[in-house]
């Protein structure tokens, strides 16, 4: 061991436990000293479990979590929970723990993740008010709904947001969802959020939009008892936080790691910083790119952590890797109501200097006459001219969201509208219509190209 090199991860969650994996699988232990340092006490949880262990669909805390540091000893990655890192100094190439500890690196993984956005409102500190990140997050939504909680006000009408209300409902809680935005789930142009407002409002939400919070309001005790906006009062007994993401960079910046165009550290396409090339970050911390227009992201997403941290892994483990972009591929859902989008939607189109066409087409999950046929409501985008898929939403009923990963992948292989209806999709009544709503979808956008 006197001669191995070392591995310092910090953050043992999806991007941090990836890298150490896929690291220890290309070098052993005898020539690669794994050590992955995490604050918390759990590492390699699912945090995008946590809404549906709420509204009571996942049964305990531990389903959440795929391998205990105990599971990582056996593979010879040494985690030590309960140790965060207060400092990097990337001259002497150690990190420094809480406590004074510390930790010399051949190697440094970052992956500090995310940082939930908490605008200065007042009151947003108070009893009664839960973030929606941790583990612990949800054991304390838990509990206050146990306590006892009837009314669940949801700020903020992103996917957490989205998805946090359909927890509180499922636990029998009057869901109130406020949000800054005209619609839920801005990334979807303005004709697919409709759906989705409708959609939350259909099932029993009051969605409250194009309201700004001022003020968490506080009982007697405290106790945060409701929100007020410029418009209304709404009254709750507790409130769930889903103002979106940033990336925890603190770390990162004290020690002077570059941060990119959007705040998060800038990296290579190998996940390295560019000045340090000893470092790496990957997954909510680190900024990425898009693979339609190369232009700086930050998309904070397991799935994107997951793979960054692999390709971190693999080039310290000596295998050339590269990271791929993003399409910006999401999908989630409120109460049956599925939500999926991928690409650019109009207005990142025309951001970008696209000129584009854009359809939207209504078609049903399975054939219209079989039971269980849900609506559905497919838009794609295509750049006109050329007739390039640039950009898919999907709303529409159990069976619609998935169909995303077809449009997906039609971008990703850079695929025109034309190509993909007369692609070979699969048919049989209790799956799709004849054509399925991708393949319509596709037609009514390429027929706009030919005119
Ligand atoms: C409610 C919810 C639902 C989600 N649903 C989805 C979904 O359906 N699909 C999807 O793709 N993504 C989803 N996500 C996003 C996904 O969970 C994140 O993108 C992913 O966890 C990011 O992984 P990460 O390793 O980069 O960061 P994190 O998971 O945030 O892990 C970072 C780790 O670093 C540790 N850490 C930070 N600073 C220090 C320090 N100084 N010292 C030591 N340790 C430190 C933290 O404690 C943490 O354990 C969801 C997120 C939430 C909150």
């Amino acid at each position: 061991m006197a001669d191995a090199h070392r591995l310092v991860v910090i953050g043992g969650d999806a991007a941090g436990m990836s890298a150490a994996a896929q690291a220890r699988r290309l070098r052993p232990a005898a020539e690669l000293e794994i050590v992955v340092l995490e604050q918390d006490g759990e590492v390699s949880y699912s945090a995008c479990g946590i809404p549906y262990w709420v509204g009571g669909q996942v049964g305990g805390r531990h389903e959440l979590i795929a391998r205990t540091p105990a599971e990582f000893a056996a593979r010879e990655i040494t985690v030590q929970t309960g140790t965060r890192v207060v400092g990097i100094d990337l001259d002497a190439g150690h990190v420094v723990a809480g406590g004074g500890a510390r930790f010399g690196y051949d190697h440094l993984v970052v992956g500090t993740g995310g940082r939930p956005s908490r605008p200065p409102i007042p009151g947003l500190d108070a009893p009664g008010v839960f973030g929606v990140h941790r583990l612990d997050d949800g054991a304390a939504v838990r509990a206050a709904i146990d306590a006892g909680a009837r009314r669940g006000l949801v700020l903020g009408g992103g996917y957490i947001g989205l998805e946090m209300a359909e927890a509180l409902q499922r636990r029998g809680l009057e869901v109130t969802v406020v949000l800054a935005d005209p619609l839920p789930m801005q990334l979807l142009d303005a004709d697919m959020g409709e759906r989705v407002c409708a959609g939350m409002r259909g099932m029993g939400m009051a969605v409250h939009t194009d309201q700004a919070v001022r003020e968490v309001l506080l009982d007697a005790a405290g106790r945060a008892c409701g929100v007020r906006t410029d418009e209304g009062s709404y009254d709750a007994d507790l409130v769930v936080l889903g103002l979106g993401m940033g990336p925890e960079v603190t770390l990162a910046a004290e020690a002077g790691l570059a941060l990119g165009t959007t705040g998060a550290i800038d990296v290579d396409h190998s996940q390295r910083c560019r000045d340090h090339p000893e470092v790496f970050a990957a997954g909510d911390c680190a900024q990425t790119f898009s693979r339609i227009t190369g232009e700086a992201a930050h998309v904070a997403l397991g799935t994107h952590a997951n793979k960054q941290g692999r390709v971190a892994g693999s080039v310290i483990g000596g295998r050339p890797a590269r990271f791929p972009g993003v399409l910006g591929t999401a999908l989630t859902k409120v109460g049956d109501l599925e939500i999926a989008r991928t690409g650019l939607c109009t207005t990142q189109a025309e951001e970008a200097g696209f000129g584009y066409r854009a359809e939207t087409i209504e078609a049903t999950t399975r054939a219209g006459y079989f039971p269980g046929a849900e609506d559905m409501a497919v838009k794609l985008i295509s750049e006109r001219g050329s007739g390039r898929l640039l950009g898919a939403q999907v709303v529409g009923g159990p069976g619609s969201g998935k169909r995303i990963d077809v449009l997906a992948t039609a971008i990703w292989a850079g695929m025109t509208a034309e190509d993909l209806a007369g692609s070979d999709l699969s048919y049989a009544p209790p799956f799709s219509p004849v054509y399925d709503p991708v393949a319509v979808a596709a037609r009514a956008v390429s027929r706009t190209e030919q005119g």
